[in-house]
């Protein structure tokens, strides 16, 4: 089936007791048995719960794995996916990961003997020059936010294929509709759900998504023993959200490109990080790779003063954190998502003081690019 028929359709079936066609929010916490050891599958709703299954299904079919484990955050998911590794293991990692990822991975998984070195993994040869003996696994973000740099999918997984290291991706950014990270060769896919996969910012939620069933099996194990599932409502909005993946993905890119346009012709922007552009440095590797650009873009506008004077004035974007909804958020991460990151790291990852990140969502074009016109004319 194609990729909309999926995300309609895969992991549901009409609810068997009543027909239902959409799956119902199993909110219980155990399940009645018949006898000792009689059970319809179910026992206690930490390990099995039916919404819960149905979305894992649905998005391990958009991801074209074989299995898909929930969590209640995208954190909740990486930090499950790390504890696959063992004390004493070493991670390769991108060096302008997700500033929540970056936290957990030194100031809590580091701490438990994890060890991790972070590279720029735009650049191959500094992924395969980073790797040691003990290196398991190599974890990257592409794009990465908000700077939007691409590493190349499917040489990593040759490097990890050859050094026999999970390679694990986190996708968030693209959503399956635009990268498939498995099909190029990825083991592991994972996903802040929150963002574009639920699509309207009313969930929190995470998911990993496996192409090895025995590593479905090991993930599902932790995801039982930690306990940091997702709950069934949540799974529920998310189903709800897949079913209109591929429409809403279809309109953030159109307007994302729109939008990138638009910034290009304006006199007070000095920089536009978009990979769509034909001169960002790797608009032909993400040809490549992702079947469109998305909505997620960055621009540097010179100065704090001027980025404050922007957000101050935009109407109809609204200054707030998060990304991948229905409606346009515009950020400033130096001081929001990246203000843990120390400021020389953060100047030589290119997120001065000056850098707007927005999240174009699916609103008329022409009234994003008014307000962003009005507010532009401010500075
Ligand atoms: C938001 C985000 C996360 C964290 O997800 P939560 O659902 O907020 O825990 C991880 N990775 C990326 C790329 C994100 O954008």
């Amino acid at each position: 089936m194609g990729f909309a028929t999926d995300a309609i359709h895969a992991g549901q079936q009409p609810d068997p007791t009543t027909g239902a066609i959409i799956t119902p929010i199993y909110q219980t916490s155990t399940y009645v048995q018949a006898e000792i050891g009689k059970h319809k599958g179910y026992e206690y709703a930490r390990t099995q719960n039916p919404t819960r299954a149905a979305l894992e299904a649905n998005i391990a079919a958009l991801e074209r794995g074989v299995c898909g484990i929930a969590f209640a955050s995208g954190l909740a998911a990486i930090n499950a996916t790390l504890t696959l590794l063992k004390s004493g293991n070493h991670v390769v990692a991108s060096s302008n990961l997700y500033g929540g990822t970056f936290r957990l991975f030194v100031r809590i998984l580091a701490t438990f003997g994890l060890e991790f070195s972070f590279v720029d993994t735009s650049n191959i040869n500094l992924v395969e020059a980073a790797i040691q003996s003990s290196t398991r696994m190599i974890f990257i973000e592409t794009p990465t936010n908000p700077t939007m740099t691409i590493s190349d999918l499917a040489a990593i997984s040759r490097i990890a294929q050859a050094h026999r290291l999970r390679f694990v991706v986190d996708n968030t950014f693209m959503s399956p509709y635009f990268q498939r990270p498995i099909e190029l060769g990825a083991d592991i896919v994972i996903h802040s759900t929150t963002k574009f996969l639920n699509g309207h910012s009313d969930s929190i939620g995470g998911m990993v998504v496996v192409k090895d069933p025995e590593e479905g099996e090991r993930l599902a194990f932790i995801q039982n023993a930690a306990g940091a599932i997702l709950s069934p409502f949540d799974a529920w909005l998310i189903l709800r959200g897949t079913k209109t993946l591929a429409v809403r993905m279809r309109q953030h890119d159109a307007n994302g490109r729109a939008i990138a346009r638009f910034l290009g012709g304006q006199r007070q922007v000095q920089k536009i990080y978009y990979p769509g552009l034909a001169d960002h440095p790797q608009h032909e590797l993400a040809q490549r790779q992702m079947s469109g650009f998305g909505s997620m873009i960055a621009f540097e506008l010179g100065s704090l003063e001027k980025a404050n004077t922007l957000l101050k004035h935009v109407r109809l974007c609204s200054l707030a954190e998060s990304l991948g909804g229905v409606e346009t958020l515009i950020s400033h991460p130096a001081t929001m998502t990246h203000a843990s990151v120390p400021r020389e790291d953060r100047i030589r990852l290119g997120i001065t003081d000056g850098l707007v990140r927005i999240s174009v969502g699916i609103e008329d074009v022409e009234d994003i690019i008014t307000d962003l016109e009005q507010a532009l004319s401010r500075l």
